[in-house]
């Protein structure tokens, strides 16, 4: 990746809305597109183009109880059509964990090499029970196996927890709980600092600010989360680098209200 030269924009995208209220107004499901000198790098795709057109073949029946918007607009390919690029621009795809609504977009940028854990990746290939089941589409796994790099070694530390460097500027941590290959994904915005993409390891901003979660967010955490256990741990370890001085911005991939505060 360091071939893209240095990171000279960073924008925040919605890739797909979820209507299901969990205690509060929309959910989202937050972007980053990166723009490098010389190529783009997503962070987390969103719902893909044939996931909008073709919903319950491709992401299964019980996902529309999530009353996703299901809009072609939403999705990262037709947003950067928008912006000017085209598919081929983006470079890599950086990905949180491999469930339904953050990984089918990738399929969608089939030149870009996608980033995981070799943890999570093993979990999308074996399926092994009925929530893997649900949350690991294989259609999506098949877009991206051939051209996916699982990690397993941390290259080194950031925040003073073991990371891969992917770029000076982009950093893979493995952070377990909502599921065993689950990553966070630092980006260093030349505008705005430190960025902290906490994927799903929670689902609502009052779990960084050390407020306790309303009962509906705890129970649909407790309900996805393949640890609950290490999901609680490594939450009180984000709230502590949200309050370092000097840390991340930290965010997760559907709170509505975080994702308004960086876009505005
Ligand atoms: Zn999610």
């Amino acid at each position: 990746m360091q071939s893209l030269g240095s990171l000279v924009r960073v924008r925040h995208i919605n890739c797909g809305t979820f209507r299901a209220r969990i205690g509060g107004p929309a959910l989202v499901s937050h972007v980053l597109v990166c723009e490098f000198e010389h190529g783009l790098v997503l962070v987390d795709s969103g719902l893909g183009t044939d996931d909008v057109a073709h919903a319950t073949a491709r992401l299964g029946a019980g996902f529309r109880l999530l009353l996703p918007a299901l809009d072609s607009a939403e999705t990262a390919l037709d947003q950067l059509d928008r912006l000017g690029w085209t598919a081929n621009d983006v470079t890599d795809v950086v990905l949180t964990h491999l469930d339904l609504d953050h990984a089918g977009g990738a399929a969608d940028f089939p030149s870009a090499t996608v980033h995981t854990t070799a943890v999570e990746l093993k979990s999308a290939q074996t399926r092994s029970g009925i929530p893997a089941k649900v949350r690991y589409r294989p259609t999506h796994l098949a877009a991206i196996e051939h051209r996916s790099a699982g990690y397993v070694e941390c290259s080194g530390e950031l925040f003073g927890m073991a990371g891969h460097q992917l770029h000076d500027s982009v950093w893979m941590i493995p952070m377990p709980g909502h599921t065993a290959g689950h990553s966070v994904v630092a980006i260093r915005d030349p505008e705005h600092g430190w960025l902290l993409h906490a994927g799903d390891a929670f689902h609502h901003r009052r779990a960084v600010t050390g407020q306790r979660s309303g009962r509906s967010i705890s129970m649909a955490e407790a309900l996805f989360a393949d640890d609950l256990k290490l999901l609680r741990t490594n939450q009180r370890r984000l709230a502590d680098l949200s309050t370092t001085p000097g840390g991340p911005r930290v965010f997760c991939a559907h709170d509505p209200i975080q994702f308004r505060a960086l876009i505005t």
